[in-house]
């Protein structure tokens, strides 16, 4: 049996096609969405998807997730004790998929077809097809996602000669694909985006609206009472889909505020974040050379697509009305599947592939101004973006930071993450300044990466000439084929937590995390309620089990309802 799977930033699913079509595979909880997060458990075992993320919330040092931001690169991420690359825990994601798909199914699955960005290059692409391995599964073939949303629309049955655009907002990034069919061939035209902006930068335009209508400030808020605001911010966005109004609460200082916005008032709040959307779409166009009137078909993808403000932007921005018919979040899963058919059939879909691009952001660390006069050091400023096409050479200015400064240190860095501590730090140069007050010295800092992935760096100060120059030059650091069979071996003997335990395990951590929030009598009944439960765990009566989760599970919703009241209080 063949299956497709979407692994996602956020979000992974499985799919297979049935004789009703494409069908989404619900995980062991019977949910379609299964987190990309990874934790490890106290007694070794590995957690995917929400028990990974509820493993999170207590013990952030456990878990992983966003991983996929780092396939094909050196990155280490550390679960406890234990180091992993970004491949080996995509493995872990897509060994529970197969497991549930098998589960599901009621029968082995050994091949799948796997969703990958179409920005993604050659190393990223061979990271994700031993993911698979890892998770023993032959990957028949990588598709495009921007390929596989497009089949979900039948754009592949199209006879006419069709060139098409995929708009895919999802929680942190953005990725616009410009896509052309002739004959059984699909090539994308042009890819562009912004990793940087997603469904989470429209909750936090509401959290700002909130804090601005009560005249208050984030910083003087507890991290409890922020993430209560943030909580009512996704739930107040989500309201938009179903009315053009939305309310929501927060609290500060004892106090309680309840505001209810209006979809005009919040969508001019968001012109800013949209006009950020704008620039890709005009680069993948003015990319591929067509003008918006040559694209036949628009397809919206990505669960923040759902957001009403972005589908009225897309379609002023397009002149008509995109296609919306398939879920966002699952449109990619689908087209996986439908690949899966026609390669049993023999009639699949060819792509031509765009690898010829960098494939993960390079920069280096700045300190950045923050509210008035403070600072703060350790950004990631990048200079060439992830997913730009090379060969490519990039400039950046930077000014002196402190006064009287007499040496510029540049760090070489590459990753995605805002601070520059979590990215690999490839090389350093430094310079020497004349010291001078801040900010009037400066360096220009040229970042070149050619076809070969060979990075050079040159730093020259404006006011003397002065250049330094580095070269970094990627080793190829693959395992060789003993030590790759040696860390199969290893990651075997980690089991997955069991499936038949997933629903209980949940409710502990859940428990645990309330545990933890709470205080005096609530947490005693909590304590109480809990060992209880894993008295009962470990009598092994399914029937008691079962009826103890269901009942725990509504008590634990009342003590989380009651925290959030108590916290209004
Ligand atoms: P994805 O990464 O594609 O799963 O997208 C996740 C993002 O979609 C999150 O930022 C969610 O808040 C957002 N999202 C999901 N459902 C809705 C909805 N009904 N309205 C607005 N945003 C949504």
């Amino acid at each position: 049996m063949k299956i497709g799977i979407d692994l996602g930033t956020t979000n992974s699913l499985v799919s297979f096609y049935g004789e009703k079509g494409p069908r989404i595979i619900p995980n062991r909880l019977g949910e379609r969405l299964t987190p990309s997060a990874v934790a490890i458990n106290e007694d070794g075992t590995i957690l995917v998807g929400k028990t990974a993320r509820e493993k999170a919330a207590s013990r952030p040092e456990m878990a992983a997730s966003f991983f996929k931001r780092g396939m094909g690169t050196e990155k280490v991420f550390s679960l406890g004790d234990r180091r992993f690359s970004a491949e080996e825990l995509s493995s872990f994601v897509l060994r529970a998929l197969k497991e549930d798909a098998e589960s599901w199914l009621g029968c082995p699955v050994t091949e799948a077809i796997i969703s990958v960005p179409a920005y993604f290059n050659d190393i990223q692409r061979k990271a994700t097809k031993r993911a698979g391995e890892l998770a023993g599964l032959t990957v028949e073939r990588i598709i495009n996602e921007p390929t596989a949303a497009a089949m979900a629309y039948g754009l592949h049955n199209r006879t006419d000669h069709t060139k098409f655009l995929v708009f895919d907002l999802g929680g942190g990034t953005f990725d616009i694909s410009v896509l052309e069919r002739y004959g059984s061939i699909m090539e994308v035209r042009a890819v562009a985006g912004d990793n940087f902006v997603g469904g989470e930068d429209f909750t936090r335009v509401l959290q700002g609206m909130m804090l601005q209508k009560h005249g208050l400030e984030e910083a003087s808020l507890t991290e409890k009472e922020r993430g209560y605001l943030k909580r009512q911010a996704e739930k107040c966005k989500l309201g938009f889909s179903e009315s053009g109004v939305s309310s929501m609460k927060c609290t500060a200082g004892g106090r309680t505020f309840e505001t209810e916005f209006s979809l005009e008032e919040y969508e001019e709040n968001c012109q800013l974040l949209l006009a950020k959307l704008r620039r890709p779409i005009e680069r993948s166009l003015k990319d591929a050379q067509l003008r918006l009137a040559d694209i036949d078909e628009i397809v919206l993808v990505g669960g923040a697509t759902r957001l009403p403000v972005v589908r009225k932007f897309a379609g002023r921005i397009f002149g008509r009305i995109p296609s919306t018919e398939v879920d966002p979040d699952e449109a990619i899963a689908v087209g996986a599947a439908i690949q899966c058919a026609m390669k049993e059939r023999n009639e699949a879909v060819r792509e031509v592939v765009l690898t010829e691009v960098c494939p993960f952001t390079l920069g280096t660390s700045v300190v950045v101004q923050r509210l008035g006069d403070m600072t703060e050091s350790g950004h990631f400023l990048p200079i060439i973006e992830r997913n730009t096409v090379i060969p490519v050479s990039r400039t950046d200015t930077l000014y002196t930071a402190g006064d009287y400064q007499r040496k510029i240190t540049v760090d070489i860095l590459q990753g995605e993450s805002r601070f520059a501590k979590n990215n690999l730090l490839l090389g350093e140069i430094t310079v020497p300044v004349p010291a001078r007050p801040a900010g009037e010295e400066s360096i220009d800092v040229t970042y070149t990466y050619d076809i070969n992935s060979i990075l050079e760096v040159k730093v020259k100060v404006n006011s003397t000439g002065v250049t330094r120059k580095m070269i970094i030059q990627k080793e190829d650091s693959r395992l060789t084929p003993e030590e790759a069979e040696r860390r199969m071996e290893e990651l075997n003997e980690l089991k997955i937590h069991p499936r038949e335990q997933e629903a209980n395990k949940l409710l502990l951590l859940r428990g645990e995390r309330l545990y933890e929030e709470a205080t005096g009598d609530l947490r005693r009944e909590i304590d109480l309620l809990l060992s209880e439960f894993e008295a009962l765990l470990d009598k092994q009566e399914k029937g008691a089990i079962d009826q103890a989760r269901k009942e725990l599970g509504e008590t634990l919703d009342e003590i989380e309802a009651a925290m959030e009241e108590d916290l209004l209080d």
